[in-house]
């Protein structure tokens, strides 16, 4: 008979209990396997995606940050400080220093819609590494009424984070439409506010840091599921909103301020510039927020809307920007596909006169190259060039469908 022992610790097989037999001679005694196994707890549970081993300056950041985003120069500059500060925070925690508290710094994003507030929420998570979810707060409701409870926005949190709930107490969660649930000042009910302040109620304990109980496969079609904690204390808020109609309190605030002082005139000063760089926690409270969210979004920061010259270089220039996704789409199917610069100009021409900011951009490109794409993959043609008369062409056709549609 061999001498048999442990491939790993070289016992022998009379000095253990249990020797295993692998593959090629091999052998495993049990000491070796319990170890190996706290290795392996210890491994599982440090996942690399809930550590932030360091901190990204500000400037990484924002440069990360520049090749996704065009413009919002400012809104990128005050993200990524809010960033920065929040994982300090965390690491100051984790340091266990009780001497300064550093604040949670949820943040607020005003504009206009397809302005990149989103865009720049899940860069941000990209760049981090952390899991990130998008909810919208219109959804939501007060727990045990119709609706999405506000907890299910932390299941999606939690899916995303593969179920591992110290990356999801690290994520990023990016509530839109957060100016839809705002105090109805005229709400006929003696009971209380569904739709409005009783959401802001529920998000706010959410924002503040709140261990929540959540099923994990969501809903209420499970009821035997084992519920998981969730703490929030250290899950980053970006809230963003359009807040239509903002602009009108701000400009009567400062249309008192200037009386006062005998300056510019709110009236010419409101066509000029964007108004929401003005904005102050008064102003929201005004537009019906209540005042503890406010308190809970102390980094406020607003997005300016986008001129032909940024819409034409969003179109572009981006990572990830459109023209370079349809090029890709050709690509993998062995063929080119180019654009002439009139196609694109008249692109950002007809999007800005939708007003959908950069949304607008994608639903004008998708009109004129549905066709192509529907044709281009049985087709013999290796080159595609788009002209602009095939552009209007096409465009037109699709205007002509839509009418026929509506009318
Ligand atoms: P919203 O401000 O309504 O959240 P999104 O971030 O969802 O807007 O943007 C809508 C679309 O427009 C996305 O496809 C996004 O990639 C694009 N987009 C919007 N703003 C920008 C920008 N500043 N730079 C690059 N792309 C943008």
């Amino acid at each position: 008979m061999r001498n048999e022992s442990c491939s790993f610790c070289g016992r022998s097989k009379r000095e253990v209990q249990i020797l295993l037999a692998g593959y090629g001679g091999a052998h495993i005694c049990e000491n070796c396997v319990a170890h190996a196994n706290t290795i392996i707890e210890e491994e599982l549970s440090e996942k690399p995606v809930a550590r932030i081993a360091q901190v990204p300056k500000p400037r990484e950041i924002a440069r990360f940050l520049d090749q996704y985003v065009i413009g919002q120069d400012e809104a990128k500059k005050v993200l990524s400080v809010a960033v920065y500060n929040h994982y300090h925070r965390i690491m100051h925690q984790e340091l266990d220093d009780k001497e300064v508290e550093i604040e949670k710094s949820n943040v607020l994003l005003i504009g206009q819609t397809g302005t990149g507030k989103t865009l720049l929420a899940r860069s941000i998570a990209k760049f981090l590494n952390v899991p990130f979810c998008i909810a919208d707060a219109t959804v939501l409701t007060e727990a045990g009424y119709v609706g999405e409870d506000v907890e299910s926005v932390l299941v999606r949190l939690l899916q995303e984070a593969d179920y591992d709930v110290a990356a999801a107490e690290r994520g990023i969660i990016y509530i839109d439409e957060i100016d839809k649930i705002t105090r109805k000042a005229d709400n006929p009910s003696i009971t209380r506010d569904v739709s409005g302040e009783g959401v802001q109620q529920a998000l706010l304990k959410m924002l503040e840091g709140t261990v929540a109980n959540v099923p994990p496969k969501g809903g209420r079609k499970h009821p035997e599921q084992n519920l998981v904690q969730i703490d929030t204390t250290n899950i980053l808020f970006i809230c963003g909103g359009a807040f239509d109609g903002l602009e009108r309190i701000i400009s009567n605030r400062l249309a008192v301020r200037n009386i006062g002082y005998g300056t510019t005139p709110p009236t010419t000063m409101s066509n000029h510039v964007n108004l929401f760089k003005y904005c102050q926690p008064s102003d929201l409270r005004g537009y019906g927020l209540i005042p503890e969210i406010i308190g809970r979004l102390p980094v406020l920061t607003a997005l300016t809307p986008l001129d032909e010259k940024t819409l034409r270089r969003i179109l572009t220039e981006p990572k990830n920007a459109i023209a370079r996704q349809y090029q890709k789409l050709f690509e993998m199917e062995g063929k080119s596909l180019s654009f002439d610069d009139e196609v694109l100009d008249e692109v950002v021409r007809r999007a800005h006169e939708l007003k959908l900011g950069a949304r607008g951009l994608r639903s004008i490109i998708e009109a004129i190259m549905l066709d192509l794409m529907f044709d281009m993959p049985d087709s013999k043609t290796e080159h595609y060039h788009i002209t602009i008369d095939m552009a209007t062409e096409r465009l037109t056709e699709a205007q002509l469908i839509n009418f026929r549609a509506a009318s």
